[in-house]
């Protein structure tokens, strides 16, 4: 096959930009070190964002398949059994078509997306290939990968390093993970229950002698037990099954029979690379940033990189798109929402909410439980939660104007009652607002979707016309339209040069 895209790292990453690619109708090879996807549960929880994009993709329907669909997440104390924490999708179910998050284990999403690249005819998975160098010309880019028959040279247009925090590809680019580093750390096992389970609720929390330590069950009778660590303790001390045992007491406030089916310690990071891209080799997920993973927003985030890449990866194969300018935005695009979003959350939980829940116990997440209960609120903290928010206010091809311009658009319900983003397909579109003139569409072979009025958050006036990326991004908003105008801004979104239209 003659691929058109390197992906180095076949992580959950790598393999959901294959997916994307496909979707797009672009040949990948993906290079996988590991024979077979990791065993370690890592990221627990696929949040509302990513979803939408897999389900762009195909991948939603068997990843629920192999997961726990959870509407509402309410956290507890398991001391007293109170409530402490809130977030209800189901509050977003006018703006999002599936209101609710995902509880997978890395392991299984991995296998999954696995088996659906796997059965992709434009996507090929060589597993058990490690990648050792990477250069770039003018023309395209070649990695050198030690697979079972020895070395082997693969070469395409691009390449993306989807490899992971310690990968080749950003070495290759000469670029650094730069940011920070805490000193907090925490410990992570994966405990089953082999006697009488624990019950739910889940996830429960529990604060004694300045430490907090959480329960998540992702599976029946499977838990997710995080821990902070005391400043005053060993790295073994923390890893110590003694440790362990005393946290599940407390958490679950009995003796039970369990063991352990991984365990790490881990550090928090907030750091990203200088650069997303450069030329025509791209990195994408743990090669690019690294996070806490208090919110599981690590994953998510690599997932939404590969959202916002493989469309444009796939224009920008297209002579007629102005690559370099298009590749750029990926690069200005996701260190915004990076730096903005995932980050700023990273630096909030560990600078001033982890010294305050060992400080204060359960009080401050009852304020903040307080703070977020009217439905206002709710819908808030279900959209940062969910990965929701953020915006786009620096990329060459968003007309940043008007506030709506580099936010995803909401799901509406159409007139009809399809979604936005059913009908679209995740491809490009443009969404009509109010009656407008034919004359005013002009014929770019875009899927063209019709509403009546805007929800009044949009701050948008009928008429006008939304162009809408295939990553759900709104690129413009295109107030009194004319033919002309809504043309220039579908040339600037797709950074398509002026003659081509
Ligand atoms: C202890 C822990 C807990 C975590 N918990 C969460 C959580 O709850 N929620 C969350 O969202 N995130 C969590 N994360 C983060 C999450 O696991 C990562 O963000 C996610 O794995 C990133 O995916 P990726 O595909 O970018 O990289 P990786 O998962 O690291 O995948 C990189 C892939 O590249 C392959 N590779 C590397 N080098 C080469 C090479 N030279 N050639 C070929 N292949 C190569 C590797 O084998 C690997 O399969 C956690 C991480 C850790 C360590």
């Amino acid at each position: 096959m003659s691929a058109q895209v390197i992906i180095v790292g076949g992580g959950p990453v790598g393999l959901s930009l294959a997916l994307g690619l496909a979707h797009h109708g672009v040949r990948s090879i993906t290079l996988e070190r590991e024979p077979e996807p990791t065993t370690e549960s890592r990221a627990l929880v696929i949040w509302p964002r990513s979803l939408e994009v897999l389900a762009d993709w195909g991948a939603f329907e068997p990843l629920r398949a192999a997961g726990t669909w959870r509407s509402k997440i309410e956290m507890w104390y398991a001391q007293t059994g109170e409530p402490l924490l809130q977030a209800d999708f189901s509050m977003l179910s006018d703006v999002l078509a599936r209101p609710g998050a995902l509880l997978l284990p890395q392991s299984d999403t991995e296998r999954v997306l696995r088996q659906l690249v796997a059965a992709n005819a434009l996507c090929e998975l060589h597993a058990g290939y490690e990648a050792t160098t990477l250069e770039q010309d003018s023309d395209g880019v070649i990695v050198t990968a030690h697979g079972p028959s020895g070395i082997e040279r693969f070469r395409a247009p691009y390449a993306v390093g989807c490899d992971g925090a310690h990968g080749i590809v950003r070495h290759a680019l000469g670029m650094t993970l730069e940011g920070a580093t805490y000193r907090a750390r925490a410990v992570l096992s994966d405990v089953t229950a082999t006697g009488t389970p624990w019950t739910p609720p889940s996830p429960r929390v529990s604060f004694i002698d300045g430490t907090f330590t959480l329960g998540i069950e992702y599976a029946p009778s499977r838990w997710r037990i995080v821990s902070l660590v005391a400043e005053d303790a060993s790295d073994e001390q923390a890893l110590d099954s003694q440790a362990l045992a005393v946290r599940l007491e407390r958490l679950f406030g009995e003796k039970r029979a369990w063991t352990v089916t991984w365990s790490s310690l881990f550090r928090i990071h907030r750091r990203h690379a200088q650069c997303f891209f450069e030329a025509r080799v791209a990195i994408a997920g743990d090669a690019a940033h690294l996070n806490s993973p208090a919110g599981g927003q690590g994953m998510n985030a690599g997932i939404q990189d590969a959202a916002n890449l493989a469309w444009k990866l796939a224009y920008a194969l297209d002579e007629r798109v102005d690559a370099p300018t298009l590749l750029e935005s990926y690069n200005q695009e996701r260190h915004e929402m990076i730096m903005g979003n995932v980050e700023r959350f990273t630096d909030s939980i560990t600078r001033y909410g982890t010294p305050a829940v060992r400080r204060f116990g359960p009080l401050p997440l009852r304020l903040v439980r307080r703070w977020f209960r009217g439905p206002g609120m709710q819908r808030k903290l279900c959209r940062a939660i969910g990965m929701l928010g953020g915006r786009y206010t620096k990329s060459p091809v968003i007309d940043s104007r008007h506030p709506l311009a580099g936010r995803r658009v909401d799901d509406l319900v159409l007139a009809d009652g399809v979604r936005i983003n059913q009908r679209r397909g995740g491809k490009a579109a443009l969404l009509a607002v109010g009656a407008l003139a034919t004359a005013t569409i002009p014929p770019l072979g875009a899927t063209v979707l019709q509403i009546g009025a805007a929800p009044r958050h949009w701050l948008v006036k009928p008429p006008t016309v939304l162009v809408i990326r295939p990553d759900g991004c709104v690129a413009a908003v295109v107030e009194k339209p004319t033919k002309e105008r809504v043309t220039a801004a579908w040339q600037k979104a797709f950074a398509l040069s002026p003659q081509t239209l």
